[in-house]
């Protein structure tokens, strides 16, 4: 996952992030509010979480996951050991399957673009969930991804972001099974591809197509104790490509455009837009290159831009103004010399969707007053992962953590301390629980919704 912007309260998480996060330097890093946690929950959720704690059979699968802890960290080191780079996934994808196959989801399958799913059936007519950990890193192939031991924590790239979310979801299948703890919803596990940059959300874009029936979605990532995202920032990425014929600075001087005018206009136009600020929506030109020599005139220029907005409708008026600017940038410059000759072309080099779900929904209450059923403080916050799908689509969706300590995210020195890190496992399960129902113990309180259109 990346994390969004940087503001408060956690400020002193960011600056050791920042630090340790060498190889994504180039995105700031922070775990900060985005808006207030209710003070209160809807009676409803804060019966159901009542019911969850109080009963003995969940007491005693509390237990079971505390007692799945270190062989639990079996799956870990052997899924982080097998790597995972964008669009080759499909070695830790396999490996992921045949856990969640020896685990008890005999059905569970590899779909068209790689995403390994299995769904836990629930007792019948509740709500679809899925519970999901992404299977890619950030990190070449040929990265050494050993695990390695030491001051009492593990390191090895990738090990929490997100390999230790697929391990818990492991655990989880398997006590729930070793419990015979019966859902009212389905569970649908989901190790997913290409969540990480370039990957632009692929698998889990796929699996919202593919699944019409998706009532909401709790993904896990290394998101500190009580932190629960709720805010997706959508972005959008070009290059653009500026062709001319070029010429001799002095010789071809009044015949031909250039492609670095052209470009230079477009940056001028561009660097004018108007954004809203809430929701936050910004743009940059990021980076610039192109030209021969200085005694040439450009014949190419190219630049990159990134679009990026908490909310889908100011995120493409933007687009729309950037794609304007260029286009009549170039027409610009070939006017100015009465020519026809420049042009430009744009690829989209990251898709991303955005959205919220909103504070008040039953989705973020289950959480938090999972939260304070195990004594922590929920913080709500932003970042971009999977859950923008959903988030986009208006499916609610949040992102919480799988327990531990971690840091250093998409550099090699990544780690994870893994002390108490069952309490995580424990009080996302529960919000989990809470949100498809338990027999005989909690109602289902995320509500079915109508299938999706196609
Ligand atoms: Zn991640």
């Amino acid at each position: 996952m990346t994390f969004e912007s940087n503001r408060h309260p956690l400020a002193a998480i960011a600056v050791a992030l920042a630090a340790l996060c060498a190889a994504g330097a180039a995105q700031a890093q922070s775990f900060n509010a985005v808006a207030p946690t209710p003070a209160q929950v809807r009676p409803a959720v804060d019966q159901a979480y009542t019911q969850l704690m109080a009963a003995p059979q969940i007491q005693k699968l509390l237990e079971a996951v505390k007692a799945d802890h270190e062989r639990s960290i079996e799956d870990l080191k052997m899924l982080t050991e097998i790597e995972a780079p964008p669009f080759k996934e499909q070695k830790r994808a396999e490996a992921f399957l045949a856990r969640l196959k020896a685990l008890g989801l005999a059905d569970a399958k590899i779909d068209a673009e790689g995403n390994a799913i299995g769904i836990r059936k629930g007792s019948g007519n509740g709500p679809k969930l899925i519970i999901s950990a992404h299977l890619d890193t950030v990190f070449p192939a040929g990265t050494d991804v050993k695990v390695k031991e030491r001051d009492g924590k593990l390191h090895a790239p990738g090990i929490s972001d997100d390999t230790r979310g697929l391990a818990v979801l492991l655990s989880w299948l398997k006590v729930l099974n070793d419990n015979k703890i019966r859902t009212v919803g389905d569970l649908v596990f989901v190790g997913n591809v290409g969540e990480e940059e370039l990957g632009n959300l692929r698998g889990i874009k796929h699996i919202f197509a593919e699944h019409r029936d998706i009532d909401g979605m709790v993904g896990l990532e290394p998101v500190p104790d009580g932190g629960v995202l709720i805010l997706g920032t959508g972005s959008h990425r070009y290059e653009f490509n500026f062709k001319g014929p070029g010429g001799h600075s002095f010789g071809a001087f009044g015949e031909v455009p250039s492609a670095i005018h052209g470009m230079g206009r477009a940056i001028a136009k561009i660097a004018d837009i108007h954004t809203p600020s809430d929701p936050k929506t910004t743009f940059t030109v990021g980076t610039v290159s192109g030209g021969t020599s200085v005694n040439t005139i450009a014949p190419d220029a190219r630049m990159a831009v990134d679009i990026r907005s908490n909310q889908m409708a100011p995120l493409l008026e933007t687009e729309k103004k950037v794609l304007a600017a260029v286009d009549q940038a170039v027409a610009e410059e070939n006017k100015r010399w009465n020519v026809n000759t420049l042009s430009v072309s744009n690829k989209l080099i990251g898709d991303r969707p955005g959205g919220m779900t909103p504070a008040d929904s039953v989705i973020v209450e289950a959480a938090v007053r999972a939260n304070t059923a195990f004594d922590r403080k929920s913080v709500l916050t932003g970042a971009s992962t999977d859950a923008n799908v959903p988030m986009s689509l208006g499916v609610p969706a949040i992102i919480i953590g799988g327990g531990g300590k971690t840091g250093g995210f998409h550099a090699l020195s990544e780690w994870i301390d893994l002390t108490d890190a069952w309490k995580g496992a424990q009080s996302s399960l529960v919000t989990v629980l809470g949100l498809v129902g338990v027999e005989g113990v909690s109602q289902p309180l995320l509500e079915k919704r109508p299938p999706r259109a196609r």
